[in-house]
């Protein structure tokens, strides 16, 4: 098999999905799915379909067109506002999307129109953490408007907190969020089909015991692949944390002194800390580098240790010298996993195929 390569255990992935979604349900809240970080891998949507979110979450339109085209035919919400230059692939191909800019819902009516479809909006509002959002108290107004527009429905409001800032997802802002959504509806005399509290950062709170209010729908996607909360990256109970790995091959091993020797400047990224080791070390190059995926987020097997890398090499600690075309697997985390599947460089490889043939990669 190539290397490097992105390992995917659709298995553990549809694991954790079914396990998120169970205990979400026993508190009122259904699973969307966010599918991002695979760029919309349909074997990833189709596992967590069968694990019974109620549809799948994406940020760009390409994925999500990917989807449909591989067959899925899951509620798909544009999770990220649509770029008003897309607004007639957004309604052709996703039921929802979040929105802020009435402009932007306006291109979208005018999308929908002309495709003789309806179009579901959820206005995320601004809770804290400084992304998207209109300001809370502008959000009875701007829902107040997105009910004249024809072809749309308001089909929900949303938040989203603890990306930009890390704001904590807690009681308050949810309480806030609850408030909000009984406002709106007695406003605008509509029933939001959603009331979306957020991200992965949301379990802690989710999964305990405060009361959840309206809220009804949370948007995951780094809980189900990687198996932890992004809060605190604490890995969640009964959840699978090696989902993907990263196959990466060796192309040097030798043993070579653990200090540099000569004047020192700067790396090919910038300054680098000395390091503080003595004597020599097994040093070995992996195939593999910032342009593949980010080093900073790689965990290596216990007895290694990643000691820096560069554009195209990423320099270990081995313990002991490897042969060339040693395969070693690294644990990506959140961002390493982002920038490696969306490095046409590493290839990915799903394991195993599901129970009705229709997994693999595709
Ligand atoms: C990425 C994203 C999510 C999912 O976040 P995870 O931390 O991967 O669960 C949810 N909502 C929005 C708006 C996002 O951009």
């Amino acid at each position: 098999m190539s290397a490097p390569r992105l390992e995917v255990d659709l298995a553990k992935v549809e694991d954790n999905a079914r396990m998120l979604v169970t205990r979400l349900a026993a508190k009122g809240i259904s699973v969307t799915a966010v599918t991002k970080a695979t760029l919309g891998a349909p074997a990833v949507a189709r596992c967590v379909l069968r694990a019974g979110a109620s549809g799948i979450g994406e940020s760009r339109i390409e994925n999500a067109e990917a989807l449909r085209q591989a067959g899925i035919e899951s509620p798909i919400t544009l999770i990220r506002s649509p770029m008003p230059s897309q607004a007639e692939r957004v309604v052709a191909t996703a039921e929802v999307s979040c929105n802020t800019e009435l402009d932007v819902v306006s291109a979208l009516s005018r999308a929908a129109r002309s495709a003789g479809v309806t179009h579901g909006i959820v206005v995320m509002v601004e809770l804290g953490d400084l992304r998207e959002g209109v300001m809370p108290e502008d959000l009875v107004d701007t829902a107040r408007c997105v009910v004249q527009f024809p072809n749309l429905r308001l089909h929900g409001i949303g938040t989203n907190l603890a990306c930009r800032s890390g704001v904590v997802p807690d009681r308050t802002k949810m309480a806030e969020l609850s408030a909000l959504a009984s406002a709106v509806e007695a406003t605008t005399a509509t029933k939001l089909a959603v009331v979306s509290g957020g991200n992965s950062a949301n379990l802690t709170w989710a999964l305990g015991d405060e009361p959840k209010g309206r809220i009804d729908d949370l948007r995951i996607g780094e809980a189900i692949l990687l198996g932890c909360e992004p809060l605190h990256r604490v890995p969640i109970e009964g959840l699978h944390t090696d989902a993907f790995a990263l196959v990466a091959e060796v192309i040097e091993s030798k043993v070579k002194p653990a200090q540099p020797s000569g004047d020192r400047a700067q790396s090919a990224f910038g300054d680098v800390a000395p390091g503080t080791r003595r004597g020599e070390v097994a040093q070995t190059l992996f195939a593999v580098g910032r342009q593949d995926t980010d080093p900073d987020g790689l965990v290596a097997p216990a007895e290694m240790e990643i000691l820096g890398a560069s554009s195209d090499h990423l320099v270990v600690d081995t313990g002991r010298v490897l042969a060339p075309g040693t395969e070693i697997s690294f644990r990506p985390n959140y961002s390493a996993l982002v920038r490696a599947m969306t490095s046409p460089f590493v290839a990915k490889a799903y394991l195993p195929m599901t129970e009705d043939g229709l997994g693999g990669a595709r």
